[in-house]
């Protein structure tokens, strides 16, 4: 349930409407003061009479139900664009976010060289594999706490930011202390207790989609985050399982619009393992922030073919130039056109 205070109303007004909710048993509220409208929204059970009460509060404009399993990740919640600040880059706003680098770091050598080949083609954040989710026990699994190490040591040479993925509850505080941000892979985004221990932490966590997870799903999982009390999620778009094996996923494009409308977070794509294929993650870069991505993350490697791990899908450093260039082009393209159609009544097509 979401209450909407009126355009005028006062600070003490919003406090003891709050105050009201937060006297009931199991009930929390979020405060969400946008540019136009000031929301509160109700977190708990709720009981049918609660509605009329707070209609009648001074300064309440509207009392809603919202009806979606999702509260806190809702854009009925929080009307405006959540923005994610990481040092001096914003993820979340205008500016597409873009964050580059080797599926696994496996040396210094290999870390080093892509941090810097990806800060001269304008990425802003590195990133890199150091706990690795394999398909087989026999590939390589990364260099553990090692990786972290030559993370931070990338992040003091170029100044970017990092982002690395966490596998297990117990490497939470680890990885937090190296990494800038948090990732939490495909395979784990319904990994609850994983899901609890990011949610403790200060640092920002980067969601991706599952193979198989609704919207919905996806959704509910950075709830667990939020509602335990860690409020930076970034979404990740990467693909998802379908008939289609020629790619190693298909990268759905509409989750970013539809994300934009059921979500205030922001909402990156990784058109390299939505692929699986270097050549592919150019065209599927552009489309994506053609559709309104608030950034990308995109695997480069030195030399591809030498990779430990997602070689196939890896730009080599002039191939990640290039798609910074049609990623700037798309952007420049669409800056002026907004992504999103006007209101419009409902058509019955039959
Ligand atoms: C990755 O980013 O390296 C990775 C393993 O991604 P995903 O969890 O999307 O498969
Ligand atoms: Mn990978």
């Amino acid at each position: 349930m979401i209450i909407v205070m009126q355009s005028g109303s006062t600070d003490q007004e919003v406090e003891a409407v709050r105050r009201q909710v937060e006297s009931k048993q199991g009930l929390k509220t979020h405060l969400s003061r946008g540019v136009e409208r000031t929301i509160i929204g109700i977190i708990g059970r709720i009981y049918p009479e609660l509605q009329s009460e707070l209609e009648m509060l001074a300064g309440v404009s509207d009392v809603i139900r919202v009806s979606k399993p999702y509260k806190l990740a809702s854009r009925d919640f929080h009307p405006d664009d959540t923005i994610v600040h990481v040092g001096d880059v914003a993820i979340g706003g205008k500016e597409p976010i873009i964050m580059a680098g080797p599926c696994s770091v496996e040396s210094e050598q290999q870390l080093l060289s892509t941090a810097h080949a990806v800060k001269a083609a304008g990425a802003h954040i590195l990133r890199g594999g150091a706990f690795k989710p394999r398909s087989s026990p026999y590939s390589f699994r990364g260099l553990g706490v090692q990786g972290l190490r030559l993370l931070a040591k990338a992040r003091e040479e170029t100044g970017l930011p990092v982002v690395t993925e966490v596998m297990t509850p117990e490497d939470v505080d680890a990885v937090a202390s190296y990494s800038d941000i948090v990732q939490i892979g495909a395979r784990n985004v319904q990994n609850f207790m994983l899901l609890d221990a990011v949610a403790k932490i200060s640092k920002p966590v980067l969601l991706k989609r599952g193979l198989a997870t609704t919207y919905e799903e996806w959704l509910l999982s950075a709830e667990y985050v939020m509602a335990g009390g860690n409020h930076q999620v970034i979404l990740c778009e990467r693909g998802i399982r379908t008939f289609e094996p020629y790619t190693r996923n298909t990268l759905d494009l509409a989750a970013i619009p539809v994300i934009h409308k059921l979500s205030h977070l922001p909402i990156i794509a990784d058109p390299s393992h939505g692929t699986g294929k270097w050549y592919l993650v150019q065209p599927m870069a552009m489309a994506a922030i053609a559709t309104g991505a608030h950034g990308l993350i995109i695997e480069v490697h030195p030399n591809p073919d030498q990779a430990l791990s997602d070689g196939a899908q890896s730009l080599t450093f002039e191939n990640f130039r290039i798609l910074m260039e049609g990623v700037r082009a798309v952007r420049q393209a669409t800056m002026k056109v907004s992504p999103f159609p006007k209101t419009q009544a409902l058509v019955k097509t039959s």
